[in-house]
């Protein structure tokens, strides 16, 4: 274990609001600060056992509480103590104060946790677990967060890394004997073992899709033509449950934009900034800008108003469509407003314009055409194939109301099946971006020795670029840390963590 000369505090709560905050102290003197500043009324500090609970007084500020930890069983692995006081700024700020001027330094951020990692209590994936653990707001990215923060995650790539070691020994004795031009490794099983690992760090790679959408929400855009009901529908659907959108550091959202928590998922409303002011502005601007955010989507909301007539909501749909041709979006189809079919006194059909499509659904007897969500869907799909416009696959239109939150329950349903993390097993799932590139460059390394293998290259360049595999697996979880990617790391994190 690394000994650290110094002894840090910080708080470890949000200063301001709740009843009770906790300043952390730990290193070699965390026991005799507390000490210092606090008048036990049962013993020192420095002559408690570990995992105890003093009560004490700091004269003229505070009543405390204070935790005590003895290394290494502790976060940091060092010595350390948590001091629970009363949640008051002016209180917290004192206490620190006293800490520092009895010898304590103030912890930079993230510094406990670099302590805990360099201690080896945790590795580099599970440090950085924490950090999302803290950060998660939904049900499934709390169980991601907590699982890899157990561990498995991390053992699999160590695992995944010794093989490649393996691999990479077996390269290396024929590298040692090279001279005597013998080769020592049979490359057929050479090449078995390699597509096992490149299908591994593959399947990996291919899971950030799934980890990224569960750490920071499924990318979900709700377009349509102006006036159709998109932010209505989005005020319904985020509704009480608004998320507080937190300010997390290492999360890639660029934008503020509106979440929701739905059967354990979080989903992300994106560019929904843009969609809500796009009723003021000309249609053709509001149109492009929501449509803009398909690109980004993963799941695709299609708002068609159900007052509207029938070509303005083909004709709204199909240029939708098209931009979802040849993606693997998923697509929800509503016809909003069909609260306002009841709204209508019969007395005024006949006055009414028929071709909305509105009067089929509750009263057939006045339409010329039935227009049940199915048959909508049958017109869409005839209108896209007179365009030339591919119809997505499985087009299926729900009848809803935002206003009245009508067919809405549906809609969430539609929302969490397309998310697709339903059948999430367990498995291990890369959230992490920087995890993610470094398993990009190991794959791509890992691709060159195949090249390398297959075209017979010299075994020294295979063994670079192997080696190369390695490094980039084992900068994950901190086999090998450089100074700056320390520092990158934990520099996200709060102070006092
Ligand atoms: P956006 O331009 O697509 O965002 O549309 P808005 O959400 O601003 O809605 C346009 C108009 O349609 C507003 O007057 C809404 O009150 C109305 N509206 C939206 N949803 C419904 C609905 O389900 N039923 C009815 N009757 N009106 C709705």
């Amino acid at each position: 274990m690394k000994h650290f000369e110094d002894t840090i505090c910080a708080p470890a709560t949000p200063v301001g609001g709740g009843a009770i905050s906790i300043i952390r102290v730990s290193g070699p003197d965390a026991l005799r600060l507390a000490d210092s500043i606090v008048q036990f009324h049962t013993g020192a500090a420095l002559s408690s056992e570990g995992y105890t609970l003093k009560y004490g007084t700091i004269p003229g500020v505070d009543e405390v509480l204070v935790s005590i930890f003895r290394a290494p069983h502790s976060y940091t692995g060092e010595d350390s103590v948590e001091i629970s006081c009363h949640a008051s700024s002016y209180i917290v700020q004192k206490i620190l104060l006293l800490l520092v001027a009895a010898g304590g330094r103030m912890a930079e951020a993230g510094e406990f946790t670099r302590r805990a990692f360099v201690n080896g209590k945790m590795d580099l994936s599970q440090a950085e677990a924490v950090a999302d653990l803290i950060a998660s707001g939904s049900e499934l990215s709390h169980k991601v967060a907590l699982s890899q923060l157990k561990g498995s995650y991390s053992s699999e790539l160590k695992e995944l890394r010794e093989r490649l070691v393996e691999l990479a020994s077996l390269l290396e004795l024929e590298l040692d004997f090279s001279e005597e031009e013998v080769e020592f490794a049979d490359r057929a099983h050479l090449q078995g073992l390699l597509d096992k690992a490149t299908a591994h760090v593959e399947k990996l790679v291919d899971s950030f899709r799934t980890g990224n959408a569960i750490r920071n929400g499924v990318p979900v855009a709700i377009v349509g033509a102006v006036n159709a009901g998109k932010s209505t529908l989005l005020n319904a659907l985020v509704g009480e449950d608004r998320a507080i959108v937190s300010d997390v550091p290492g999360t890639t959202r660029d934008t503020i934009e509106e979440t929701v928590t739905l059967g354990g998922i979080l989903f992300r409303f994106i560019d929904t900034a843009g969609l809500r002011e796009s009723s003021d502005r000309i249609e053709k601007i509001g149109i492009d800008r929501s449509y803009a955010s398909i690109a980004k989507a993963q799941t695709v909301v299609a708002v068609l108003d159900g007052c509207a007539p029938l070509p303005d909501v083909q004709k709204s749909f199909a240029a939708i469509a098209a931009r979802l041709a040849g993606g693997d979006k998923k697509l929800i189809v509503l016809r909003n407003k069909v609260d306002s079919y009841d709204a209508i006194a019969p007395e005024e059909f006949p006055k009414m314009d028929r071709s909305y499509n509105c009067f089929e659904l509750k009263y057939p007897a006045f339409g010329t055409y039935e227009l049940d969500p199915e048959a909508l869907a049958g017109k869409l799909s005839e209108y896209l194939e007179s365009k030339d416009v591919p119809v997505p696959e499985g087009l299926e239109v729900l009848d809803v109301s935002a206003r009245t939150g009508e067919g809405l329950d549906m809609l969430k349903e539609r929302l969490v099946a397309s998310a697709g993390l339903a059948d999430w097993n367990g498995a291990s799932l890369v959230t992490n971006l920087r995890h993610y590139e470094a398993l990009e460059r190991a794959l791509d390394s890992l691709r060159q020795v195949s090249i390398g293998l297959d075209r017979k290259s010299p075994t020294d360049l295979i063994a670079q670029d192997l080696r190369d595999a390695i490094a980039e697996l084992g900068s994950i979880f901190g086999a090998v840390t450089t100074e700056d990617l320390l520092k990158n790391i934990f520099s996200r994190f709060c102070i006092g963590k």
